[in-house]
């Protein structure tokens, strides 16, 4: 008895040293291949649809999906329609920036058509017919909006998100939008709603990494939003503007048109462009057309002297750049009259308008900046830009 017992041990010893053996053998090389597998799909699509004057971002990764805004009343069924044909039956995390019309209303049929898992939202409420219905979606869905607080990550697809803002609850409606930053490896967007100045110092003073590829410009390009606070904390690369064709309220307004302008920011214009969108595959980001770079205003009264149809033609983005600089306020002739030495050099970045007195200003890119005189920047048609002049 003792003996089959020992003899039992021994061969349970052995089969378990031998399936040690081959565990460890191959386990390194089969545990890398799962990580692999895992990460293989690093691609993040992101949606900026063309909403009119409204804000709607679809973003697909991993099967999953985040919907941040559903545009307005009108363009309700096309943002339905749009996700359909995406091949959304799940949202994953449904944000609404904030309860006004041109967010909300889109996210109310949204949740009439698709399973919803998680809304978030800003802990306030609105006395409209919009937000009831809201409201009422929500919890018929069985759901409750949650509120995180600034600087909770959620992870999404193959990155994560994190959430910015509000830090407190104002009486300013826009200023109450939930800002989030998506991640997708080195890739980073910027969300902030119709978020305004007193947002986006909020946001500002998290202490929080907000550097960017992409951002939209807060409030569809208003000039209560994208301060230069906000900008140089985030330098981004392009910037999307949701905003309607021929809108009442003169969006995007010059003040930030010409913010982007000086930083050489790229930037894509949904009222120009229809629905545009970025791919990341988390190192690198693709386009399914080519920044507009339009930088005039919508409410055009202060562009001088140009012609209209100098903007929104098909023209080089570097002509468009020049009529821009030539509209702005520091016309040529103002920057002839200054009595600065002919030899002074400056540094004019690949794409931009503006001459710097530095080659990394903004989000310059100092390999592709050129140094020349002053003179010689002035007579190709720049203009100093604001910030470093
Ligand atoms: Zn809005
Ligand atoms: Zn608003």
């Amino acid at each position: 008895m003792h003996h089959k017992l020992s003899f039992r041990r021994k061969l349970q010893t052995f089969l378990l040293s031998l399936l040690l053996i081959l565990l460890t053998a191959a386990g390194v090389p089969s545990a890398a291949y799962a990580a692999e597998a895992a990460s293989a799909d690093t691609t993040m699509a992101v949606h900026f649809l063309d909403v009119g004057q409204g804000l709607s971002i679809l973003v697909q990764s991993q099967g999953e999906n985040l919907l941040y805004d559903g545009g307005d009343r009108g363009h309700s069924s096309f943002v339905v329609s749009y996700l359909q044909k995406q091949n959304v039956s799940t949202i994953d995390y449904m944000i609404s920036s904030h309860y006004d019309e041109d967010h909300v209303a889109g996210l109310v049929g949204c949740l009439d058509n698709f399973s919803v898992k998680n809304v978030i939202g800003a802990d306030y409420v609105q006395d409209t017919k919009i937000y009831q219905s809201f409201e009422n979606e929500v919890s018929s869905q069985g759901l409750n909006v949650q509120h995180p607080d600034p600087g909770t990550d959620f992870s999404f697809g193959s990155g994560k998100f994190t959430v910015l803002s509000p830090q407190s609850i104002s009486s300013n409606d826009n200023d109450n939008s939930v800002a989030i930053r998506l991640e997708n490896g080195i890739n980073h967007f910027l969300f902030t709603g119709d978020t305004e100045s007193a947002g986006e110092e909020a946001i500002c003073d998290l202490g929080l990494d907000l550097s960017c590829d992409v951002i939209v410009p807060g409030h569809h390009g208003s000039a209560t939003a994208t301060t230069w606070d906000l900008l140089q904390q985030t330098v981004p690369e392009y910037a999307v503007i949701s905003c309607g064709a021929g809108n009442s309220y003169g969006h995007p307004h010059k003040d930030t048109m010409d913010k982007l302008s000086d930083m050489g920011i790229q930037v894509f214009r949904t009222d120009e462009q229809g629905t545009v969108i970025a791919v990341s595959n988390g190192s690198d980001i693709q386009w399914n057309q080519n920044p507009c770079n339009d930088y005039s205003a919508g409410d055009e009264t202060d562009i001088g002297t140009q012609p209209s149809s100098a903007y929104g033609s098909s023209s080089s983005a570097s002509s468009d750049y020049i009529s821009d600089a030539a509209a702005g306020a520091d016309s040529p002739a103002n920057v002839q009259a200054d009595p600065e030495p002919v030899g002074d050099m400056v540094w004019i970045s690949a794409t931009g308008s503006k001459y710097h007195r530095i080659p990394n200003c903004g989000n310059m890119n100092p390999d592709n900046a050129t140094e020349m005189t002053r003179s010689q920047a002035e007579a190709a048609g720049y203009g100093a830009c604001k910030k470093c002049y």
